[in-house]
Formats: structure tokens, sequence, C-alpha cells
């Protein structure tokens, strides 16, 4: 199947309140330009470098970039400027970088909190009880040039379908929770971002509003 009917079956098979990215690592620019024609506008990244070079190339009306990948501190200064959602926040050090960054450019920019809660140690993310502390201190508050705006996950990588259920589960437990505890007035902090190519119906069942789908679009990745 084409790119563009790929993305037209899966947003008609979608609920209304879920939002969905398309990640286009690895693909071409004529990949996301086929998407665009399909009317995608969401499109997620996860290397700082790949996305620089599409951004460059690219000058679509309406398209949004969102990082989804382990992002390294020195590098937020490359995407701080047009980056619409950065999915990827795992540390508190990142988030003040991520402040810094918005500051210089003027702007507040929205990010989501990782949460490890794969059974796999080569993740990245908060665990709950680190994250839970990191909003308990307060410290975010005054972090002018930064919007916390929900929870991302990546569930382990298995074929059962119990674990990735809990994984979701876990953290649907604690956006909900975060949400009532800490951010109950703010009606931006309302993004549950997990779901992949794989699990997307699973997570949806789990919460999800916000999904990441890559291959299932594009096809296999050639790394
Ligand atoms: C690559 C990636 C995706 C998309 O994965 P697919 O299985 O190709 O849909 C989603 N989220 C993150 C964090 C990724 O790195």
């Amino acid at each position: 199947m084409s790119v563009a009917q790929e993305i037209i079956n899966l947003k008609a098979e979608l609920p209304e309140q879920v939002a969905l990215v398309a990640v286009s690592k690895y693909h071409p620019v004529s990949a996301i330009e086929e998407a665009y024609a399909a009317g995608q506008r969401i499109f997620g990244e996860s290397l700082v470098q790949e996305l620089r070079r599409k951004a460059e190339e690219l000058h679509l009306e309406g398209l949004q970039w969102h990082f989804i990948g382990h992002l390294q501190t020195n590098k937020v200064k490359y995407i701080a400027p047009y980056i619409a959602l950065i999915h990827s926040v795992d540390s508190e050090k990142l988030l003040l970088e991520i402040n810094r960054q918005g500051e210089k450019c003027g702007r507040r920019i929205k990010c989501l909190l990782q949460l490890h809660v794969a059974q796999e140690e080569n993740k990245y993310g908060f665990t709950e009880a680190e994250c839970w502390e990191y909003l308990e201190s307060g410290a975010w508050k005054s972090l002018e040039h930064v919007e916390l705006c929900g929870v991302m996950c990546v569930a382990t990588n298995t074929e059962d379908e119990n674990l990735i259920r809990n994984d979701f589960h876990r953290a649907s437990d604690f956006f909900r929770k975060a949400k009532e505890c800490f951010f109950s007035g703010q009606e931006s902090f309302s993004v549950c971002s997990w779901g992949m190519s794989d699990d997307y119906p699973l997570a949806i069942q789990e919460g999800s509003n916000m999904i990441r789908v890559g291959s299932k679009i594009f096809g296999a990745r050639v790394y």
C-alpha cells in the first residue's frame, strides 16, 4: 500500500481524540511529502542531525516536527527554535537545558515526560518514582520556557500482549495521578503519547491520545 493510503486508512480507524505522529526517521523527504499531501501534518524524528537536515529542506505550511528520540543536552540548541513537541524528556538536566534554549529563542517549548515502564534496561526515561519525586519538588514550576504537556512511554518489545498492556496501564495511571496532583488547573497537560506500529490498538485501549507510527506508514526502515 502507498504511504498516502496507509495514512488515510489509519486516520479513518483512529478515534477522534487520538493524534497521529508519523515517524519518518530514516525515510527520505519524498516520503514525508507524500504523507503531507495525504493530509498528515505531524512528523516524528529521533535523531537531531537527521531532523535538522529535513527541516532545512522542507518548508511545508503547517508541518509540525516532534522529537521522539533520546536527546542529548548539547543538541537541544539545534531544534529549540522550531520543535513543536519534545516527547522524550528523561532527566531534569535535559529539561533545564530546554528551558535555557527556549529562553534564548523566546519560546515556551512543549515537552512530555518520558517514563521508563518497559521490562528492558536499554530504554530511556524516568522511573515512575523518580518522575513523581521531580514533580513533587516543584522545581519545574520555575521553568518559564518549558511547558509540560503530558507523558510518553515505549512498551516492552515483546509478543506478550498482557505485558504491553501493563506497561501502558502504568503510564496511564501515572498521567492520571500527575494530572490530579500537579496539573489539575492546566488544560495543556493532556498528552498521553504511547503506541507504535505493532501496539497502537492496545495503546489506545489503555488511554493513549497520541500514537507514534513509523513502519506501518512508511515501510521498513533501512539503517
Ligand atoms: C521508531 C520509533 C517509533 C515508531 O516505531 P514503528 O514501530 O516503526 O511504528 C515510535 N516511537 C519511538 C520512540 C521510536 O523511536
